[in-house]
């Protein structure tokens, strides 16, 4: 069985994003609890990071608490300066191997079904940062970019969709925990 490791993007004196009266942190810190609540539901018990790990932190929280075939999920939420830009989308490594394409294309599903525009899965090569530390440990990892904290039809699809979201989102990773 696969490990499933679920980080908050973000945390402690790194909010990340704002916008719409919402602080990314506390969104991601929210959806990461719900998913491992799911999981718990599931029997399956996750590894998350301390609420107050930003990036750098929880890279070195991870180290030797993983192998390779290890499940690596980073929640994050996007932003722009155009208030019409939306939808969700998984990031995956330049590289990336067919499970982390499999799982990115299932856990964005999780997220257009529920009427969220589909950006599609994309590299980290076509981010705005090109390279991104959570591609960098050597496991299945992926990113997801829920939707915009820019765009209020996104924010208000999210807050009416997200124990549905969650619920999908643990049933995915519980699936891919025992695929080879
Ligand atoms: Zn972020």
């Amino acid at each position: 069985m696969r490990k499933i490791i679920i980080s908050a993007g973000h945390g402690g004196t790194d909010p990340g994003a704002s916008g719409n009266g919402y602080i990314e942190r506390d969104l991601a810190i929210e959806l990461r609890n719900l998913i491992v609540a799911e999981l718990k539901a599931l029997g399956i018990t996750a590894l998350t990071d301390d609420d107050k790990n930003a990036l750098k932190q929880t890279l070195l929280w991870l180290r030797g608490k993983f192998t390779t075939g290890d499940i690596l999920v980073d929640i994050h939420w996007n932003a722009a300066a155009n208030p019409e830009a939306k939808g969700s989308e998984v990031i995956v490594p330049e590289k990336a191997s067919a499970f982390e394409l499999n799982l990115a294309k299932e856990l964005l599903h999780c997220f257009t079904v529920f009427g969220f525009r589909d950006r599609g899965v994309k590299p980290e090569t076509e981010t705005a940062r090109k390279s991104l530390g959570w591609m960098r440990p050597g496991a299945e990892n992926v990113l997801i970019e829920v939707c915009f904290i820019s765009n209020q039809t996104d924010m208000k699809l999210y807050q009416a969709n997200k124990n549905g979201i969650a619920r999908k989102l643990g049933a995915t990773l519980a699936h891919f925990r025992s695929k080879n």
